[in-house]
């Protein structure tokens, strides 16, 4: 062979790294694993103990122990006791222990790099490369969150024991972004890795012990999803955080909604990588080879349903398939390879399954003619056309190295296929034109959207779903909120009236038969059932009759909501903020006239009550105010990259207020959500409804428009559980006690709505950080847009 042969083949050798130490490693423990409790590690279980396997050859690497109930209590109590300290202990000492576990991963990053590579067959270059800078790079820029969380949280603090559950995926790296945020904000945890990769994570445990951290600050337990259940499912759990598939997602939104523990869900993904046909083909093929041959394409956000402009479809496909034959599966501890073992026998049978599913379908298979090891588990990288947007292929996650790929006309078409999905995770799109991208990138339902670029992650930035992609963020300071609870700061500001309080008393009113109807797309509505509730002063006298809502009246509000979403969504910031002005405004002008009426309602002083219109006037002043100024962010992140953060409307809500105080509590949840740009169904209190009914009318002049907002009065029960089953309300917050927390969690499993239920026993609840409300109110997009000439 001469030089010349060489050149113009260009293939590469195997470029092996070496297990040895790895290996060295696992004989240090005789190839068999304890629990990592309270700093110490349990023996090794002679009765309940599982393989963990190398994916790139079958081989057994280590015996793992399957952890009990009594097991998990251990670590739970352990974490429960590390707490009490933990949670005290200064941010300053917090951040060195965070800083002391990235330098010590740091220091031992190859290591970390093959055994991970060794667990989970992803290619050593990945797991050197990506992975483990990734992991250390959370560790430092969460001790800096931990040095100054006292100043930039003052109003939340720490929620207590944290469970966590991660996927096999990228078992060390999401171990980080669990535990590095959980960590910075003071709380304790029990982490449990995926059964098929938990080498990592015991490592992890060593690391704790060599720098120190108190016992039980951090706990490992391994087990399979019967150890995630007990975990989840633990009495002193206050708050679980999951990454894994929306199936399991379900499961433990269900198991945590009798409980008041906090929950957060990042879940599967079903993401758009879409084409434009000024896109720059060269780059947005290397981008396909990115979204969905990185890591075998076992990543939640991979661009797996590619969405390419009809005019350059066959041209971009031949570049693409063309590339796709230069791919190399191999040995994940060969650096000259691209891609390596998929994690299982079992997942590798699925995605051939589904791939065979897709051919019957329709589709066309082209796959890369490489060679495969004859050993282990692999898939060659494939791609499947002609799709139709209702396949099997193109709904269900896959999580292979498998990518289907549909056409669009027009970007509009192209958006609407974007969305054609119950996930929202990320998407990817590619456009030499910044005027189209970032149109596109708005209106795409997705936590994370790459321009021009795609799986691009850093801890400074949030990450995270929208629909059944979960909620919660990690990473950045969104990420940090899913590890604190604004706490209320109990003094409710009382403020003399503004306003002129008239001759009349409460007694006065029971004469006036007031009958306010439903408010629906900006009508006053009967109520279906025909039927009306008589509302009584607090004396039995008969103060009017209110419509008896019921599930017909819920939806067809929902359906107003909706229709009326995207334009309110839309309209500017300065537009929104103007109307809650001119809403404040015109309460203003019939002040004592809603004075009188809440103080016949609810039996207090006229002065009391006049405290409480006067507190509602503000509350629509202080969204008016924030409705332009709760911006967003540009994250500093390592990349050459513009990241911003974007609050989005979190889309059309439903809103539970309280039995009192009756107006304010309703405002006060109305206020932020409509500021931040949702539109709402509202459920008033169903003793006093009458102010909040009346306000209809100050809607109605201040250029609210219709839909916006919408009341439906009734049995409150019967409303709310139509409310929190509904598959096309987005976030429901409800005020009010335990019992209807637990129906509204349990209620909202089907689309894994976003909930917030308020603490309704006293009013302390209107006393939170207000940003606490503007934070529920949206959810955040990151557009990372690079740059370089
Ligand atoms: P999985 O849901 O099967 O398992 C995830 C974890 O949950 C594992 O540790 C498992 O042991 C545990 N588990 C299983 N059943 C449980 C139960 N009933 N109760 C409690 N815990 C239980 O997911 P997987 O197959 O390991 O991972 C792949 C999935 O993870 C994909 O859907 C992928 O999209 C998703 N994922 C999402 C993100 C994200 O950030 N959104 C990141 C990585 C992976």
């Amino acid at each position: 062979m001469t030089v010349a042969d060489i050149y113009n083949q260009m293939s590469l050798g195997p470029a092996p790294e070496s297990p040895a130490q790895v290996k060295q490693w696992l004989d240090s423990h005789q190839r068999r694993f304890g629990l990592y409790i309270n700093g110490t590690w349990t023996r090794p279980s002679d009765e309940s103990h599982f393989s963990t396997i190398n994916p790139a050859d079958g081989s057994t690497l280590a015996e793992i122990t399957q952890a009990s109930d009594s097991d998990v209590d251990a670590a739970v109590r352990a974490a429960r006791m590390a707490y009490a300290e933990w949670s005290k202990t200064s941010g300053h000492v917090r951040a060195r222990f965070l800083y002391a576990i990235a330098r010590q991963i740091q220091k031992h990053a190859r290591l970390f790099a093959v055994l991970e590579s060794m667990d989970n067959g992803k290619p050593i270059r990945e797991s050197r490369d990506i992975d483990i800078p990734l992991v250390i790079r959370h560790f430092y820029h969460h001790a800096g969150w931990a040095q100054i969380a006292d100043r930039e949280f003052a109003g939340y603090q720490s929620v207590g024991v944290c469970a966590q559950i991660i996927p096999w995926n990228f078992p060390l790296l999401m171990l980080a972004w669990k535990i590095a945020p959980a960590l910075a904000a003071g709380n304790t945890v029990v982490l449990k890795p995926a059964e098929w990769t938990p080498l990592t994570a015991l490592l992890f445990g060593e690391i704790c012990s060599a720098v120190g951290l108190p016992s039980g600050v951090v706990n490992i337990i391994t087990g399979d999803g019967r150890t995630g259940a007990a975990l989840a499912k633990h009495a002193d759990v206050d708050k679980v955080a999951f990454t894994g598939s929306t199936e399991v997602g379900r499961i433990l939104r269900q198991a945590t909604a009798d409980t008041p523990k906090k929950l957060s869900l990042e879940l599967g993904g079903k993401s758009p990588f879409v084409v434009f046909a000024d896109a720059d083909l060269d780059a947005a093929v290397e981008g396909v080879v990115d979204a969905v041959w990185f890591n075998q394409g076992q990543v939640c956000c991979a661009g797996t349903r590619l969405l390419v402009d009809e005019r350059i479809a066959i041209d971009f496909e031949r570049r693409l398939v063309r590339r796709m034959h230069t791919l190399r599966v191999g040995d994940p501890l060969d650096k000259a390879i691209d891609m390596g073992a998929i994690v299982a026998e079992r997942q590798r049978q699925r995605i051939d399954e589904l791939v065979k599913l897709g051919i019957s379908q329709g589709a066309t298979c082209h796959q890369s003619p490489c060679a495969l090891p004859t050993n282990g588990f692999y898939y060659p990288p494939t791609l499947l056309s002609n799709v139709e947007p209702s396949a099997v292929v193109a709904q269900e996650e896959i999580f292979g190295p498998v990518i289907v790929s549909m056409t669009f006309r027009t970007p509009s078409e192209a958006i609407a296929l974007a969305n054609n999905t119950r996930y929202g995770l990320a998407a990817s799109i590619w456009s030499q034109n910044i005027d189209t991208a970032l149109d596109v990138a708005k209106q795409i339902k997705a936590g994370v959207v790459w321009i021009n670029s795609t799986n691009v992650f850093d801890a400074a930035s949030g990450f995270g779903g929208y629909r059944e992609s979960g909620f919660g963020r990690e990473g950045g300071r969104e990420g940090m909120y899913e590890y604190l609870k604004a706490v209320p700061s109990g003094t409710l500001a009382t403020t003399a009236p503004s306003f002129a309080l008239g001759e009349l008393r409460a007694s006065h009113l029971t004469g006036i038969d007031r009958t306010p109807k439903l408010y629906i797309g900006g009508k006053q509505v009967r109520p279906d059932s025909g039927y009306s509730r008589v509302i009584t002063s607090s004396t039995g006298a008969h103060l009017g009759e209110v419509g008896e809502g019921n599930r017909k009246d819920i939806r067809n509000a929902v359906e107003a909501a909706r229709a009326a979403a995207s334009g309110w969504a839309n309209t500017t910031a300065h537009n929104r903020a103007q109307i809650l002005y001119y809403i404040g405004e015109n309460l203003y002008a019939r002040a004592n006239e809603f004075a009188q009426l809440l103080a016949s309602q609810r039996g207090v002083s006229v002065l009391h009550a006049a405290q409480q219109v006067e507190a509602t006037i503000q509350a629509w002043f202080t969204a008016a105010a924030w409705a332009d100024k709760y911006d967003g962010a540009v994250h500093h992140t390592p990349q050459r990259a513009v990241v911003m953060a974007l609050p989005e409307p979190i889309g059309v809500m439903g809103l539970v207020a309280p039995d009192a105080p009756s107006l304010l509590g309703s405002v006060a949840l109305m206020a932020p959500a409509i500021a931040m740009g949702n539109s709402v169904v509202v459920i008033p209190s169903e003793s006093a409804p009458l102010g909040l009914l009346e306000l209809y009318q100050v809607f109605d002049t201040s250029d609210v428009p219709a839909g916006v907002i919408n009341i439906v009065s009734g049995q409150r029960n019967a409303l709310v559980k139509t409310l929190a089953e509904h598959g096309d309300v987005d976030g429901l917050w409800a005020v009010g006690d335990n019992a209807l927390r637990q129906h509204i969690q349990q209620a909202s499993t089907s689309n894994l709505k976003r909930t917030w239920v308020l603490d309704g026993s006293d009013e302390r609840w209107l006393t939170l950080p207000y940003s606490e409300f503007l934070r529920q109110a949206v959810q955040w997009k990151n557009v990372w847009v690079p740059y370089g000439a």
